[in-house]
């Protein structure tokens, strides 16, 4: 793909074909699409959806449920980053059980919790281990490290999903997508052949993008040329390789092993997911069997946001009871999320 960036835009301003609902997986690239207002660039006949694809919309409020279970128990505390502490739960949010007495930290890298372990013993940590096989493989670094240091102060709550099974999912049972951008962090790790089968299974392109304005923007009109077609195309070569890490999947697999796992939205899918091997279950904080429950609200819409079927708009909750100050569902707590981009303004109303 060589053409200038501006011959780009005109062509997406102006496309007059049949209509195409996209898909962009990954909550990094539905942020920057928001961010750089890349949907107003795009003719109204192009229509950018989001995916399930930011790890913290796709926990099941039963995980948050653990958390906070585990936040209550004598002498543990629960470590995480930022964006879950507000993610609600059936009952409640993990801040909201801190200030009723739970204990939880925050963190900013998962390698601190390692150095909380090292230098409390006196005291447990469950780590909350959220994310995709971008980040699956830095988990298992530092529990083949807290194993190797004999650290028995250290567990994680595991919800690890792992995208191909999700989107093979989606492909099944949403047939109006004419076309995914494929997570470049997640290829970076996985390659392309994944993708590629989904391709040519469904008949329909995948486009592997980087994340500046520019790589989306072309890699939304390769998309749009490919239509119809069961392609795959890497726009994002400096970074993605064919077949992807072998070394980072090479850590993941020996300390994680594929599993089933329940998608907020979407329900249990097989094989999309990873769960802590038997070698070192010791780090393990419960992880099986966290399925979706009945949510805080049952009007929260994120089931259909995650998939592509309505806009945040269109939950009535929307700007009334659910703000980034008072979130309802999960999709206005991340600064992934779909509800969070629209409601701060990154959309400028669009659909
Ligand atoms: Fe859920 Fe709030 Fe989004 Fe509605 S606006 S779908 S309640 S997160």
């Amino acid at each position: 793909m060589t053409a200038p960036i501006e011959y780009v835009i005109r062509r997406l301003s102006e496309y007059d074909g049949p209509p195409l609902r996209l898909m962009e997986v990954c909550g990094t690239q539905t942020a920057e699409i928001s961010h750089n207002g890349i949907r107003n660039l795009l003719s109204t006949a192009i229509q950018m959806i989001s995916g399930p694809g930011c790890p913290v919309c796709v926990t099941v409020s039963a995980y948050i449920d653990r958390l906070i279970e585990l936040s209550g128990q004598e002498g543990t505390t629960v470590v995480s980053f930022g964006d879950l502490f507000r993610v609600p739960g059936s009952r409640e949010s993990l801040s909201e059980a801190k200030a009723a007495g739970g204990r939880a930290e925050m963190v900013y890298a998962p390698a601190q919790i390692l150095d909380m372990a090292r230098k409390q013993p006196e005291k447990q940590f469950v780590f909350a281990a959220v994310g995709f096989e971008t980040t699956a493989p830095v988990y298992a670094g530092i529990i083949k490290k807290a194993k190797k240091e004999g650290l028995k102060n250290l567990r994680f709550l595991t919800s690890l999903k792992t995208m191909p099974a999700a989107i093979r999912w989606i492909c099944a049972h949403e047939p109006d997508i004419q076309g995914f951008l494929a997570p470049g962090h997640v290829c970076a790790v996985t390659g392309t052949k994944d993708y590629e089968e989904i391709a040519r299974e469904y008949g329909i392109p995948f486009v592997v993008s980087g994340f500046s304005p520019e790589e989306l923007i072309t890699a939304i009109y390769g998309l749009v040329c490919l239509r119809g077609r069961g392609q795959t195309r890497n726009f994002y070569p400096a970074v993605v390789r064919p077949e992807g890490n072998p070394e980072a999947r090479a850590v993941m697999h020996e300390v994680f092993e594929p599993c089933g796992a329940a998608w907020r939205g979407i329900g249990r899918i097989e094989g999309s997911g990873l769960r802590i091997r038997a070698a070192f279950r010791e780090f393990d904080a419960g992880s099986d069997g966290l399925e979706e429950d009945i949510r805080k609200n049952s009007q929260c819409r994120c089931a259909q946001v995650l998939l592509g079927e309505i806009s945040p708009g269109d939950c009535p909750l929307f700007g009334k009871v659910c703000t980034p100050a008072t979130p309802q569902g999960a999709c206005m707590v991340s600064a992934e999320g779909s509800c969070f981009h629209y409601y701060s303004g990154n959309e400028g109303g669009s659909r």
